[in-house]
């Protein structure tokens, strides 16, 4: 079974908020959703930085247009011009902050 996403939206620019399909809400932190980007971009330079992120400036947390890729995924383009990291559902649930999500 498929967990899709019915609605989602920027709560405030720190915080997204995703409504699934299973009637699960999750509150999503920009800052982790930006810190986890897939690409290989991202993924290269964490590798660079071994167990501390880089530190991105303000601007790179902050979303200003997201889209659908699918059934299975989100796309985010980011203050800064970044937009090549595709979040999977199966990400994205991950990074939910819930008190459930965290147990
Ligand atoms: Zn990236
Ligand atoms: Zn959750």
């Amino acid at each position: 079974m498929s967990v899709d996403i019915i609605k989602f939206e920027l709560l405030n620019k720190n915080v997204l908020s995703i409504l699934w399909s299973d009637s699960h809400l999750s509150y999503i932190l920009t800052k982790d959703l930006r810190n986890s980007c897939p690409c290989a971009t991202c993924r290269t330079a964490k590798k660079g930085f071994k167990k501390s992120l880089p530190i991105l400036p303000s601007e790179s947390y902050n979303i200003i247009n997201s889209e659908r890729v699918g059934k299975y995924a989100l796309q985010f383009k980011w203050e800064d011009g970044h937009r090549t990291g595709i979040f999977s559902y199966v990400l994205l649930k991950k990074l939910c902050t819930c008190i459930e999500c965290q147990n």
